[in-house]
């Protein structure tokens, strides 16, 4: 695997593998790799000549001090299990690498950043665009893998490719769970042995609202059974549960149920945001 740390040389090397043809594939993450991330990796080299991870923890993006302080850097790890799926390129740039200078850029998404985490994190998603746009410039790829564990990211990304026409075609990936439900997810290390025990309440509270919704009940009675479930456990704190339509994020009424429908939850456990969906 080659490693990357300047923009510079990582475009010389992806405009000679274009030019010999190549298609390229891009998975970009903020690193503390797990089988989520591999996931994505494997997708990308099943359709793609070459397979570019990026490892970036985006400080723009974070709107909570303590949580970008906190976030697990593994790099040796990370290369390693890179290697190990046979990605082509890592691409792990430094901050002042990226961002030469602070971007006065700002991205709204009208609606679209307006909900459940953009609701939660004004900003987050005008910091996730701008460096997204970035790697996409830097890395040129034909396909972009993402995983549907943030869907509203997901959602962001689709429209920002749309509407600066990005020639890049979005991929997305299924969640991965642990075997007991719970999401993968970076942040899941930092639950203590309580909170991890408690944490895949979070994808039952989801199962079960699945299972109400089959049964046909209303949307407040689902919401309302949700909320009741996960009650139940004192360390987790419910932020929302929401029932939107998967691609435009907007809230489902009662009478018109068309597919995908997804439900979408962000709850504390402990001092540890997590969130997950599913899709229906
Ligand atoms: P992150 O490193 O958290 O920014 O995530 C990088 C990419 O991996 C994003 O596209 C995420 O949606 C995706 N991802 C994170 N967790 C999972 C998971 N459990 N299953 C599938 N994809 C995931």
């Amino acid at each position: 695997m080659q490693v990357f740390e300047q923009e510079n040389e990582l475009k010389e090397f992806l405009k000679k593998a274009r030019q010999e043809g190549q298609s390229i594939g891009f998975v970009p993450t903020m690193g503390a790799l797990h089988e989520g991330h591999l996931s994505l990796v494997r997708a990308a080299k099943s359709e793609n000549d070459l397979v570019v991870c990026s490892i970036f923890v985006n400080p723009i993006q974070f709107t909570n001090a303590e949580d970008l302080e906190k976030y697990p850097n593994l790099l040796t790890e990370d290369k390693q299990k890179l290697k190990q799926e046979a990605c082509d390129v890592l691409f792990c740039p430094t901050k002042e690498q990226v961002y030469k200078e602070k971007p006065i850029i700002n991205f709204h998404f009208e609606g679209l950043d307006q909900v459940m985490e953009g609701r939660m994190r004004p900003g987050h998603f005008s910091g996730v665009a701008v460096v997204v746009s970035k790697l996409f410039n830097i890395v040129q790829p034909n396909k972009a893998y993402f995983g549907q564990k943030d869907l509203q990211q997901f959602a962001i990304i689709a429209r920002l490719i749309k509407d600066l026409s990005f020639d890049i075609t979005l991929r997305m990936q299924p969640i991965v769970r642990e075997e007991d439900g719970l999401a993968m997810s970076s942040r899941n290390m930092r639950l203590s042995d309580t909170e991890r025990e408690i944490a895949p309440k979070i994808y039952e509270a989801l199962v079960l609202a699945e299972k109400y919704w089959n049964q046909g009940a209303s949307l407040n009675e689902i919401k309302t059974q949700v909320a009741l479930y996960l009650q139940k456990y004192r360390i987790i704190k419910l932020e929302y549960f929401e029932i939107v339509h998967a691609d435009y994020l907007t809230d489902v009424e009662e009478n018109l149920r068309h597919k995908p429908i997804a439900f979408c939850i962000a709850a504390q456990v402990g001092n540890i945001r997590l969130l997950d969906n599913i899709i229906i």
